[in-house]
């Protein structure tokens, strides 16, 4: 699968999800039905702790979005702004389509910092844009508001900006293909479900759905943050230690080594060893015989085997070890931009470079009585001789 195709997960899989949830909610209208006075409480304090806690992993745009639905079922709830004209109302979904936009080009940064006077800059900027578009469309006499069903008035100026931060919102998500991004392409499909399917549901239960989403999506990110290494994306040694915990007595551990790495780095500079350790690490996730891959530290990595014995793993790994060592790394730029102005004609005519590196591998089987961590150290003796023994090699 291309990296494309495995970023627009972050696209099908939130609107596939906001699909499904509308349906079943719509489907279950009698379930919901019962608890609709409470439900109208609920987003009060659902959206609070949305707060909270994305203020805690330090996901802001996600906190100040809570904040600003809060904000607005409280004036739909007619608790603030009570009485005021359709337009407004109009002009509300076209800001919050803009600001849902705005947040997609941004990034979370600490709450207490000179990027949240930018940020409510642009929020203001986003409202005026809203309300100076509603004017102009008025003023013009285009077949204008919102309030004309879509089928009518798709092609009027008023969805334009509408359009265009549908489309900046999703090529954001598969762009970043992060569980925040996808999240806001949630916000908006359901902001515009609020709007054109005003019968649809009721407010308060989108607003709950929504809600509920943001906290599972902070749970999960925060999840991500502690077990998921974030320069390989693999799991990290602490998801390691605690899939540890979940294994029988028949298993492998291979640790592998990257050969000479120092150098490397030094030779090339660490940002292109950084692109390097990201290659290597999916090369070593194609490993077969079920094995998975944790980056245990450094340019260090785990295989665990469940229930495989070493003879079967072997031909694994020497395979792995064997399509690494003939991968040809292609190096562009990067060696130019170090290059002193003698190399610099040389490297022009020859753009790109191509390298290679090599793994050590030391394996070991669990037996007896032995725990996790000692089976790992057996791994490692056994790294520690291939290392001995000319490095390039599998040993166990
Ligand atoms: P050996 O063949 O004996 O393993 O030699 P080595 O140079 O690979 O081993 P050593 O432990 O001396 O050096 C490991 C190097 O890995 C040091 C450090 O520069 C590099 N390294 C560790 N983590 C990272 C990382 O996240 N990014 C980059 N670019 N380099 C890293
Ligand atoms: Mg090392
Ligand atoms: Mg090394």
């Amino acid at each position: 699968m291309s990296a494309l195709t495995r970023s627009f997960r972050y696209i099908f899989i939130p609107v596939l999800l906001t699909f499904i949830g509308i349906a079943a909610a719509q489907h279950f209208k009698e379930v919901w039905h019962v608890w609709l006075p409470s439900i109208i409480e609920l987003p009060y304090y659902l959206f609070p702790v949305a707060i909270i806690l994305s203020l805690q992993f330090n996901h802001t745009r996600i906190s100040i979005l809570a904040a600003l639905l809060l904000t607005y079922y409280a004036y739909e709830q007619g608790l603030i702004l009570d009485g005021l004209a359709v337009n407004i109302r109009n002009q509300i979904f076209l800001s919050g389509s803009l600001i849902i936009g705005l947040f997609s080009i941004s990034r979370d940064r600490a709450l207490f910092s000179f990027h949240t006077i930018k940020t409510v800059g642009g929020i203001v900027l986003c409202v005026a844009i809203g309300a100076t578009w509603q004017m102009l469309t008025l003023t013009i006499g285009s077949p204008t508001s919102l309030d004309v069903p879509p089928a009518i008035n798709l092609l009027t100026p008023l969805y334009i900006p509408i359009g265009i931060s549908s489309i900046i919102v999703c090529i954001y998500a598969v762009w970043r293909a992060s569980l925040i991004d996808s999240v806001l392409v949630v916000t908006l499909f359901t902001w515009l479900f609020i709007y054109y399917v005003p019968n649809g549901l009721p407010l308060p239960l989108l607003l709950c759905l929504l809600a509920t989403a943001y906290i599972c999506v902070v749970i999960a990110e925060s999840y991500h943050l502690a077990y998921r290494d974030d320069l390989t994306g693999l799991s990290s040694r602490r998801a390691l230690n605690t899939m540890a915990l979940s294994l029988n007595s028949h298993y492998s551990v291979a640790m592998v080594d990257i050969d000479h790495f120092k150098n490397f780095n030094d030779t090339y500079g660490h940002d292109v060893g950084d692109q390097v350790l990201q290659l290597i690490a999916s090369k070593l996730t194609k490993v077969k015989g079920n094995g998975k891959v944790y980056r245990y530290g450094g340019e260090e990595f785990t295989i665990v085997f469940p229930n495989k014995d070493v003879e079967m793993i072997l031909p694994y790994l020497d395979d792995l070890r064997c399509k690494i060592r003939d991968y040809d790394i292609v190096l562009r730029n990067e060696l130019r931009k170090n290059s002193n102005k003698s190399d610099r004609k040389i490297n022009e005519e020859n753009r790109s470079t191509t390298v290679n590196v090599t793994i050590s591998i030391g394996v070991a089987e669990h037996h007896g009585q032995l725990t996790f961590a000692q089976t790992l150290k057996l791994a490692d003796k056994a790294l520690y001789i291939a290392k001995k023994n000319g490095r390039n090699r599998v040993f166990v």
